[in-house]
């Protein structure tokens, strides 16, 4: 059988082609960036994601599994080969196309066969066709005469439970034009495919489309518990009630009705953006994905105001913050709510002390721009030590069961900001804090 190349090896590639090889393929994994291959190749995996290190150890020792910068070898020993670069926002919102068509264009370079080229990154709908005609132009530069297809074949894991994800999916959705790469593809796919997991099989730009609707639809969904639990502070009722009776009918689903400081992360606000400008390409208004980027911008500066509203004026007030990926169980701070969020508490003159299990190294150059109010700190407790309050942004699993005796010990005044709704009003007011929620 032959091998697969995954071109781009960050959170997407590297877990795709670490699953493949576990699966039993042989799999390249392949980056431009040398210092990322290099630190592969030692064994270091540069993202923290749950269980990777060690799936990659074990695929690597039985040498199904390998990473190089050399894009050359990659493409002529495999048949498959994925790409699988960031499509990161332009400035108009739409999805920067030039690393996916710059991979498209390596890979016409060094053919010399037939290739199934499959675009995994989540790119708009038309990619498909565009990565077949730069291909399409460097094989007639060239002079050859090699067949290939392309493929769409988005990718739904979730970082944090990426693995999982990528060896349990909901469903394998898989856009090709011809009978033979649809078959190779579900070759690729073939322990799945045994396991009963669905496929979709279908066209390129439904493909496409089918990754937009899910992730704008999900974003959507926040957005809408977001806007039901603001207006349950005003009226007072409790979002909390409200979203698990909601999430009780089976229409409706309790995924992603969670309250709280918005939606974050390197998919759902590029891909939000994304959507409502390729609508507007074709002449189409998407207002419910349009409404949801601008609320969403809003219920992080509400935030802001929460804390305001609640202790006054912020000038020379230390705050201890807990928790600053965008979501638990990653390093990545890509669009983070706490960027908007600690960039305006800074503003208003407020000291930050700040703990996150893996988030210091990224914050630390993501937060540079204010770095005057910014300290880093080994744990929750000495986060919170001589502050006029805590603001819980990231719902790690040690902030769930924090010692609260020993938290308002070190606290100067006993503000408890949690946006994630993880803690029980009564609990900890009965602990002599004042306890703002989201909708609770
Ligand atoms: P990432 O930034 O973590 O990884 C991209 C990798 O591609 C980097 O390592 C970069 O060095 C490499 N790269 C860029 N240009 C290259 C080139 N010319 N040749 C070789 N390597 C190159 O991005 P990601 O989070 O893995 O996302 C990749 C795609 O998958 C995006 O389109 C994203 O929307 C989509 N996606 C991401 C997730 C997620 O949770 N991160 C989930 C589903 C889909």
């Amino acid at each position: 059988m032959e091998k697969i190349a995954v071109i781009g090896s960050g959170y997407v590639g590297l877990v795709a082609g670490t699953c493949l090889a576990d699966f039993g393929r042989e799999v390249i994994c392949v980056d431009n960036n040398k210092q990322k291959i290099k630190d592969l190749k030692e064994g270091n995996i540069p993202i923290y994601e749950p269980g990777l290190d060690d799936l990659v150890e074990r695929n690597v020792y039985y040498k199904r599994l390998s990473f190089t910068t050399d894009k050359k070898k990659a493409v002529e020993e495999s048949e498959v080969i994925f790409i699988a670069v960031g499509t990161p926002p332009a400035d108009d919102g739409s999805a920067d196309l030039q690393y996916v068509l710059q991979v498209a264009k390596d890979i016409a370079r060094h053919m010399n066969g037939y290739k199934v080229i499959v675009d995994k990154s989540t790119v708009p709908i038309g990619t498909g066709q565009k990565v077949k005609k730069v291909v399409q132009d460097i094989l007639d530069e060239r002079g050859v005469d090699y067949k290939f297809d392309v493929a769409s074949n988005p990718e739904f894991l979730r970082e944090g439970s990426a693995i999982h994800d990528f060896t349990h999916p909901d469903r394998v959705v898989i856009g090709a034009e011809s009978e033979k790469a649809a078959k190779i593809m579900k070759d690729v796919y073939g322990v799945l495919y045994l396991n009963e997991t669905p496929f979709v099989m279908t066209n390129i730009e439904t493909a496409e489309m089918i990754k937009y609707a899910s992730n704008a639809f999900l974003a959507m969904k926040i957005t809408y518990i977001n806007e039901i639990a603001n207006l349950c502070e005003k009226v007072g009722a409790n979002v909390q009630h409200v979203a698990k009776a909601m999430g009780k009918d089976g229409r409706i689903s309790p995924k992603f009705l969670h309250a709280g400081p918005g939606y974050g992360g390197s998919c759902f606000p590029k891909d939000t953006k994304a959507l409502a400008s390729i609508a507007k390409d074709y002449g189409e208004i998407i207002s419910l994905i349009e409404t949801t980027v601008a609320t969403n911008e809003r219920q992080k500066s509400k935030m802001v105001e929460k804390i305001k509203n609640a202790i006054g004026n912020l000038e020379r007030k230390t705050l201890g913050i807990l928790g600053i990926t965008f979501k638990p169980k990653t390093d990545d701070m890509r669009e983070a709510p706490s960027l908007t969020i600690l960039t305006e508490l800074a503003n208003l003159g407020v000291k930050l002390k700040i703990f996150d299990p893996e988030g210091e190294k990224e914050g630390t150059w993501r937060l540079s721009h204010i770095k005057e109010n910014v300290e880093f700190c080994n744990n929750e407790y000495e986060a919170c030590e001589n502050t006029d309050g805590l603001v819980i942004i990231t719902e790690w699993h040690q902030f769930r069961n924090m010692n609260l005796e020993k938290l308002k010990d070190a606290m100067k005044d006993y503000y408890f900001f949690d946006l994630r709704n993880i803690y029980e009003r009564e609990l900890v007011e009965e602990k002599g804090f004042k306890y703002y929620g989201v909708g609770v």
